[in-house]
């Protein structure tokens, strides 16, 4: 039998990476022993942190797949998050919390909820399945939940899971509400990054309506510290916006400890963040309050005006 290739996202986060290294875990505890957890991309410092912590290597590094092959998908049900031949690979399982954007033309296992991240539907997944999570699994778990939730201070968090997270710190045995901050200040740090990374770290190609758009997050304990970048970063956005030809590029500046987000806003579309939050844009900028979550504060409203 052929490998398994299990992967997330491009521009790959905390869940995606840690998500890969879980369902490999689960897919082996299963018997399919060929399951081998990848990337699409490169690691944040979060996400070091997280395997730092855990004392596991990175996933596999991988840009495509070849004809044929099979494949897991982790946190994404986007074609246009994932690899170029996915036409042509054999999708065996989804486990997800987006928006579903991905058909196929034979059945597949397809698990999605509406929840704050995909470790919570694997927790589910284990518990339901009888397998036994050990504290190293536990740890990458709740690590990915408290990325995504913003330590449950996001509005995609749901009772599920914060459940998830108090009854995963049991078996990982710290105190997820220290450790869960560290682990979102690890990822506030740029330093090592350029101009061009940090604007790829976390960005997403999504078309609002019919604007071809980037929307691009960092997370921060200091907006004005990522501020002092604010021309180098215009600089970067626009030339992006040429060479992508896009109406639109945000960039999401957001303080994980206030939960606002600055937004810098280019492209010939930018007004649509003025309509959208009723803000104005000064210096093509703006403080949106209490706004931290592209999937559910950012995405819908500003397709909505678009
Ligand atoms: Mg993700
Ligand atoms: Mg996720
Ligand atoms: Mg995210």
């Amino acid at each position: 039998m052929g490998k398994t290739y299990i992967f997330g996202h491009k521009n790959p986060d905390t869940d995606s990476i840690v998500s890969s290294i879980v369902m490999t875990n689960f897919e082996k505890k299963l018997g399919n022993t060929d399951a081998v957890a990848c990337r699409l991309g490169a690691i944040n410092k979060e996400t070091e942190y997280v395997l730092n912590y855990v004392g596991i290597e990175a996933p596999e590094l991988i840009e495509d797949v070849a004809d044929g092959e099979e494949i897991i998908i982790v946190d994404t049900a986007n074609p246009s998050e994932l690899i170029p031949n996915l036409s042509n690979v054999k999708i065996k399982k989804i486990v997800d919390h987006h928006q579903v954007l991905l058909n196929t033309s034979y059945p597949v296992f397809y698990r999605a909820e509406p929840v704050g991240c995909t470790e919570t539907i694997m927790y589910k997944l284990y518990n339901e399945y009888n397998i036994e999570i050990d504290k190293k699994i536990a740890t990458l778990m709740l690590s990915a939940i408290i990325s995504d939730t913003l330590l449950f201070k996001s509005p995609t968090c749901t009772e599920t899971d914060i459940k998830a997270v108090k009854e995963l710190s049991k078996i990982a045995e710290l105190d997820y509400e220290t450790y869960g901050m560290d682990m979102l200040k690890a990822g506030t740090d740029l330093s090592s990054f350029t101009i061009e990374q940090i604007l790829s770290l976390d960005a997403k190609a999504i078309t609002l309506k019919d604007k071809k758009s980037v929307i691009a997050q960092v997370n921060t304990a200091s907006i004005p510290d990522v501020m002092k970048m604010k021309s180098e970063l215009e600089s970067g956005m626009n030339k992006m916006i040429e060479e992508q030809g896009l109406d639109l590029f945000m960039f999401l500046i957001t303080d994980i400890v206030n939960s606002n987000s600055q937004v810098v806003a280019l492209g010939n579309s930018a007004s649509i963040v003025e309509k959208a939050y009723g803000v104005k844009l000064e210096n093509n900028t703006a403080l949106l309050k209490g706004v931290v979550s592209r999937k559910k504060q950012v995405v819908p409203i500003m397709t909505e005006n678009a």
